[in-house]
């Protein structure tokens, strides 16, 4: 917490605290952003995982059908006053798990491609238990590019410690791989108690070995509003296994794509969160502007009722002073490995040496960062510092916020110190 205070303190030049204001929404000021990418988030699962932190409740078929209604209304809501189609990288579904609106994907495609013309893929998560022949076929009608598998691990006592069963996994994979997918991710955690090294460096072979062409790998972290039954692995164990996580990965000659994902050279990338600007729908959905950061309310009902009443359903903005835009890109742009000076100056005004000269420059020497084509590419070791520092910030930051936001469909304010 300490860590994340003075961080913030020292990277934006001020005291001044994150302040998430609730309130009523202005539209959404979205035509001049360049980059600009679409999240949709579908919050219906058939069981809840113990340890997953996302918004999500059980599936209900009425709920479902309610609440694609009204995501229909946001869309309109959302692209209200604009004439022109807007051409945006990608659009991406998440959750929960969207194949269970499998028949309602196709038309919130078509609305949203009503506004916005989709230039890259359309991504979908999908739960293992989910991949058959039907969805994968439908899922390709409705126009998906990317497909990514929820597997966490092969491993059934691994499983069996996140509250999951086995599920003929590796079938799964290659069944998906027979779809001719552009991407075929595999989402794996690791740090899970009794998971070893041996057994992580099989599950990443075994995704490839199956046809994945990129794996996800997230550390284990334990929310506070989670309830696991099992915790994770130390922090020092959690790095350890990066390391050799990522040993493994330079072996079997796969990219390192971001801190936590690898990529078999020349795929396309799966990646929701490293847009510079993005605009979400549904309950729990973000959308990033030139400046201010909004999130719409995880309560499924506060959302039917706001778009009802013809009202955006943001519960918080935060309005971002200079520097604290420029921090989250930063943050973003590292999870990526990659910092890109020319996006930071069009995107903050400013350039990124003129902001962060001093900063750059100590980070070349100490090791942290390179130059390479005109981008500032982290080191392994930056990677590493990165990995401890996110986790950091998801328990100082994303689990406070979340927490009041499943409790409070429109808070009045959150402060992140
Ligand atoms: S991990 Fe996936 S299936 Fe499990 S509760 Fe979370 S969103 Fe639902």
């Amino acid at each position: 917490m300490l860590l994340t205070s003075l961080m913030r303190i020292y990277l934006t030049r001020s005291f001044k605290p994150f302040v998430f204001k609730g309130g009523a929404c202005k539209p959404l000021d979205y035509e001049n952003l360049a980059d600009l990418g679409l999240y949709v988030h579908i919050p219906f699962c058939r069981s809840l995982c113990s340890f997953c932190p996302y918004c999500k409740v059980m599936y209900d078929k009425q709920k479902a059908s309610d609440y694609k209604t009204a995501l229909l209304k946001e869309i309109e809501l959302a692209t209200e006053g604009t004439d022109a189609k807007k051409e945006v990288t990608s659009l991406y579904f998440g959750g929960g798990t969207p194949a269970l609106m499998i028949d309602d994907l196709k038309d919130i495609i078509n609305a949203l491609q009503r506004h916005f013309t989709i230039r890259g893929g359309i991504g979908v998560e999908l739960h293992p238990d989910d991949v058959s022949e039907e969805t994968l076929r439908k899922l390709k009608q409705a126009g998906v590019t990317m497909v990514s598998l929820g597997i966490q691990s092969f491993n059934e006592a691994c499983l069996g410690k996140l509250g999951r069963r086995s599920n003929d996994s590796a079938v799964k994979v290659r069944l998906v791989r027979e779809y001719g997918f552009d991407v075929t991710d595999v989402d794996l955690i690791f740090a899970i108690p009794g998971q070893t090294h041996e057994i992580l460096a099989k599950d990443v072979k075994t995704a490839f070995d199956s046809g994945a062409t990129q794996i996800s790998t997230y550390p284990f972290i334990d929310f506070t509003f989670a309830d696991n039954t099992y915790k994770p692995l130390s922090q020092k164990k959690k790095k350890q296994m990066l390391k050799k996580l990522t040993a493994y990965c330079r072996s079997l000659q796969v990219d390192r794509t971001s801190v936590w994902t690898f990529a078999k050279p020349g795929t396309e990338k799966y990646s929701s969160v490293t847009r510079d600007t993005f605009l979400g729908f549904g309950v729990s959905a973000t959308s990033l502007l030139k400046d201010s950061f909004k999130i719409n309310t995880f309560s499924i009902e506060s959302y039917i009722d706001r778009v009802d009443a013809g009202a955006l359903p943001t519960s918080l903005t935060l309005h971002f002073t200079q520097r604290q835009r420029a921090v989250y890109f930063l943050f973003w742009s590292a999870y990526g490995m990659k910092i890109d000076p020319r996006k930071f100056e069009k995107i903050l005004g400013v350039p990124l040496s003129q902001m962060y000269g001093v900063e750059l420059w100590l980070s070349e020497k100490l090791g942290y960062l390179r130059k390479k084509d005109g981008l500032y590419e982290l080191t392994e070791k930056a990677a590493y510092f990165y990995h401890t520092i996110e986790q950091v910030y998801t328990t100082a930051y994303i689990d406070k916020m979340w927490n009041i936001s499943r409790n409070q469909p429109f808070p009045e304010q959150i402060i992140l110190k």
